[in-house]
């Protein structure tokens, strides 16, 4: 049974009916137990996920928790995923993906590449699927859940495994570990299913059995019934070893309608049936056989399940053959393979399709952001120009209150030097002073800073974070680095000063940006009037 889709059901002891939590901080501590235990479960197939999830996005919409938000939609993603949509899936855990870079969520982070590592392994690009496996096991903090650190490790697990690296073995022995310790069967079982399934699609199959005999134990000293998608992995080890008759008696419990149809997923009874359809006639029993292939086939139609039904005409040729109609064989073998051929450019095209879905968002995303980006910044100097001061200094006055200065800077007699040089001569200095203005940027002593020309040959600087006496230090660094700076090849011998008038926030903490600027312009002008090339920062 496939390791992506595995089906599994399991009592959830939580009243399916309750309420969705209250806002406020006891009904925020509620939303979040619920979103980690939806996390937590979803590997498994309890089947009220689905209401729960949306109610736990609706709730953490209301109480405006946008990471919380974020992480019930990511199981919904999920959700999406195992019924069948990966494209979509994709396209959520992408949204959510950036959603969690920009934000600097590294939990959300984490679990999004989770996700996209299920959509990629589905989607046949085992590469990419590893890329995300690893970042979802570097990203885990310390501290998370057991449960979290488990499932990102067994996932990482089973790409290796999947690309039929020998490494997923001790990857596997470590989740196992971990499964134990902390006593969780549901978890144990899942990790060394996987761990079978892996080995039996290398080709390994004693090493399968191996890990299919502890399956059963531990599922039989728990009492625990194997779902189908389990009884497979184990039917399809001893098959493949030849132990046809352990094979069909570990193989018959699945045939029980209600262990059959336990599972959510069509598949896993389909996959089921196929699988004890080829015991059957390997062991020359054909007309169970031909039962259990047309009951697979039933489902295949039912469900829409066109890999399977197309593994199903191999088998249905392999048994016209057995029964010795070659004629009917031939041509079930023909209609396999013009069907693969379908099936395999009808994969192509899903995966290229979702692949061009998700590419497309991103690029979209970058280049609208690099648009935005080239606006907010002056084409001269690189600097930040003052759109973006319009936008950036109401925000950092609100998250700096009374911690906040602003100083504009004007060249002195710079029209001296377009004069007597050239234009391009004074776009040079302009140049260079953005440079220098950059260097000293903070200067080591405010923690935040940001500096703009604001056009002409005026520049603004912000700190924020620094005391006043902070503040006129750092101006008067900046003033000494510009006139010290070697000017003379530029300009021919004419100095380069700036004149600052700043003004900070700590007299009025809340001031409206216009009004700290009319200041700051003031204080520049007295620094004119005062013979320039000084910083006026009182009075
Ligand atoms: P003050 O010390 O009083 O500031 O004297 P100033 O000469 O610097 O002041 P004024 O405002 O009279 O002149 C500014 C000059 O800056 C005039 C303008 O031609 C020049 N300028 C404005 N933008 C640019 C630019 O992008 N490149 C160049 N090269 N010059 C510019
Ligand atoms: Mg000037
Ligand atoms: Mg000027």
């Amino acid at each position: 049974m496939l390791v992506t889709s595995l089906a599994e059901r399991s009592g959830g002891d939580r009243d399916p009916t309750a309420p969705a939590p209250v806002p406020g901080d006891a009904g925020a501590v509620l939303l979040w137990a619920e979103i980690a235990e939806l996390e937590d479960r979803s590997r498994f197939d309890d089947d009220d996920m689905e209401p729960r999830a949306e109610r736990a996005l609706a709730a953490a919409r209301e109480v405006g928790l946008p990471e919380l938000e974020r992480r019930a939609r990511l199981v919904q993603a999920d959700l999406v995923r195992r019924r069948g949509n990966v494209a979509e899936a994709g396209r959520l855990a992408e949204e959510i993906h950036r959603w969690a870079a920009d934000n600097s969520s590294r939990y959300l982070l984490a679990r999004s590449h989770f996700v996209l590592t299920a959509v990629f392994q589905e989607l046949g690009d085992l590469s990419l699927a590893l890329e995300h496996a690893v970042r979802a096991v570097e990203l885990l903090d310390d501290d998370v859940r057991a449960e979290m650190r488990i499932d990102h490790h067994a996932r990482l697990a089973d790409c290796l495994g999947l690309n039929g690296d020998l490494a997923a073995r001790d990857r596997y022995d470590h989740v196992l570990q971990l499964a134990e310790e902390v006593g969780d069967v549901d978890r144990q079982l899942l990790v060394l299913n996987n761990r079978a399934y892996s080995e039996t699609l290398s080709g390994r199959f004693d090493e399968a059995l191996v890990w299919s005999t502890e399956l059963q134990a531990l599922a039989a000293r728990h009492g625990v019934p194997l779902r189908v998608g389990r009884l497979d992995t184990v039917g399809r080890a001893l098959m493949e070893l030849g132990r046809l008759e352990d094979a069909e008696a570990v193989m018959l419990p699945g045939l029980h309608p209600e262990v059959l149809d336990a599972s959510l997923d069509g598949d896993a009874g389909a996959d089921f049936l196929l699988t004890l359809a080829e015991i059957h006639r390997r062991r020359g029993h054909l007309e169970q056989a031909q039962e259990s292939l047309h009951e697979s086939v039933r489902r295949c139609e039912r469900y829409g399940l066109t890999s399977i039904r197309v593994r199903a005409r191999r088998e249905q040729a392999e048994l016209h053959a057995a029964a010795g109609r070659f004629r009917a064989a031939y041509g079930e073998h023909k209609l396999y393979c013009d069907e693969l051929m379908e099936l395999q450019s009808a994969e192509r095209d899903a995966r290229a399709r979702a692949l061009q879905a998700m590419y497309e968002t991103t690029e979209a995303r970058q280049q609208s952001r690099r648009y935005r980006e080239l606006s907010l910044r002056d084409a001269l100097t690189g600097l930040y120009n003052r759109r973006y001061v319009d936008e950036e200094l109401p925000r950092l006055l609100a998250a700096h209150p009374g911690n906040v200065t602003v100083a504009l800077l004007d060249l002195d007699h710079f029209k001296r030097i377009n004069d007597t040089c050239s234009h391009e001569a004074g776009d040079r200095v302009l140049v260079a002073v953005a440079e220098l203005l950059q260097q000293c940027g903070g200067a080591g002593r405010a923690k935040g800073w940001f500096v703009a020309r604001l056009g002409g040959e005026e520049f603004l600087l912000v700190l924020t974070d620094s005391d006043p006496g902070t503040a006129t230090a750092h101006l008067e660094d900046v003033r000494r680095t510009i006139a010290a700076h070697p000017w003379a090849e530029l300009t021919g011998g004419l100095p380069v000063t700036v004149s600052i008038g700043a003004a900070g926030t700590e007299d009025a903490p809340d001031p409206a940006p216009a009004d700290l600027l009319g200041r700051a312009d003031a204080r520049l002008y007295a620094a004119k009037r005062q013979g320039r090339d000084r910083v006026v920062i009182g009075g």
